[in-house]
């Protein structure tokens, strides 16, 4: 993992599971040593270049529906997995759609106890969560704006403003960033206090992003793919022969960032999901 040979891809979001996630249906039958899994999974980020996916797989329908889950590691290139893209709104392809047609993934590659990857999936998704941190690329983010708006003699009052207000919450985010990074470092888990940073942090990032795009100005609609590739490649663009564009390498980069940082509140749990995570957590401890 830590040389790259090794890259994992998450597989949980069905076409009707996103949310509400314990309503999967891919299933996983039990056939003497191996599991033969069917279903689809979609949105699945870097599935295009992953060379294994862990999954979250129906098992058993018992009375919960997060309980009969099981989390299952399968190999990209077993028989039967087949990847489609998902184009984003910025041209890129970074996630997919994966169909799986009774692909035999060995039952020694379950993580945990079958039927109980709901527990797996809830601990791993803190750390998706909450296990990194937003304020010091924000923090460059800004000072690049700033010296773009400097150098292009760009920007009003309003929006220096607005840029001091973020800079406000990128110091507050830094120091509950920091806090944190050293529970973790000592052990902790990263808990409900991961639903308050992926809020935090996202909902700042598009704030910036769209500042980012004010400033850019004009030179923010020219659609110039071949200068910036934010998330990965962009099918079917075919650059001018020059590789030239407009503007500067600034402003080519605002409108995809803009548009990519949209998914922002959406992915690992949507920033409403998280409100319910921390108003819940609020209720029971001032019960
Ligand atoms: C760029 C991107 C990358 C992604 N990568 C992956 C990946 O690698 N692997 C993977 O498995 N998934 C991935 N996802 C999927 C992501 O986890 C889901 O999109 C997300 O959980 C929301 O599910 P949904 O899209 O089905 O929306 P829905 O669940 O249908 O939600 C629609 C809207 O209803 C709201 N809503 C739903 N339920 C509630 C509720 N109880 N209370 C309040 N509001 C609610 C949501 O907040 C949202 O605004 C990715 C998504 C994106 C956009």
């Amino acid at each position: 993992m830590l040389n790259g040979d090794d890259l994992w891809c998450q597989g949980y979001s069905e076409t009707e599971s996103g949310s509400d996630l314990a309503s999967l249906r891919m299933k996983a039958v039990r056939d003497g040593d191996d599991f033969v899994c069917t279903g689809h999974k979609l949105w699945t980020t870097h599935g295009h270049e992953a060379n294994m996916i862990f999954c979250l797989v129906r098992t058993a329908q018992l009375d919960k529906p997060q309980q009969g889950i099981t989390f299952l590691l399968i190999d990209m290139k077993a028989s039967g997995v087949s990847v489609r893209p998902i184009l984003s709104l910025s041209g890129e392809h970074v996630q997919n759609h994966i169909t799986f047609d009774e692909v035999r993934v060995p039952a020694a590659n379950v993580v945990g106890a079958v039927d109980d990857g709901w527990t797996v999936a809830k601990y791993l998704m803190e750390f998706e969560r909450g296990g990194s941190v937003y304020s010091p690329s924000m923090r460059v983010r800004v000072a690049r704006l700033r010296r773009f708006l400097t150098d292009e003699g760009a920007g009003s009052s309003g929006m220096t403003r607005r840029l001091s207000l973020i800079m406000a919450d990128i110091e507050a985010l830094d120091a509950f960033e920091l806090q944190f990074m050293s529970s973790l470092s000592v052990g902790g888990a990263p808990g409900v206090k991961a639903s308050m940073l992926k809020v935090i942090g996202t909902e700042l990032s598009q704030r910036l992003t769209e500042l980012e795009l004010e400033g850019a100005g004009t030179y923010a609609a020219a659609w110039q793919p071949h200068l910036t590739t934010p998330g990965g490649e962009v099918p079917g663009f075919d650059p001018p022969g020059d590789n030239s564009g407009v503007g500067t390498s600034y402003t080519a980069k605002a409108m995809p960032k803009y548009l990519n940082d949209r998914a922002g509140s959406i992915y690992a749990g949507t920033n409403e999901i998280q409100r319910g995570i921390l108003w819940r957590n609020l209720e029971r401890s001032t019960r």
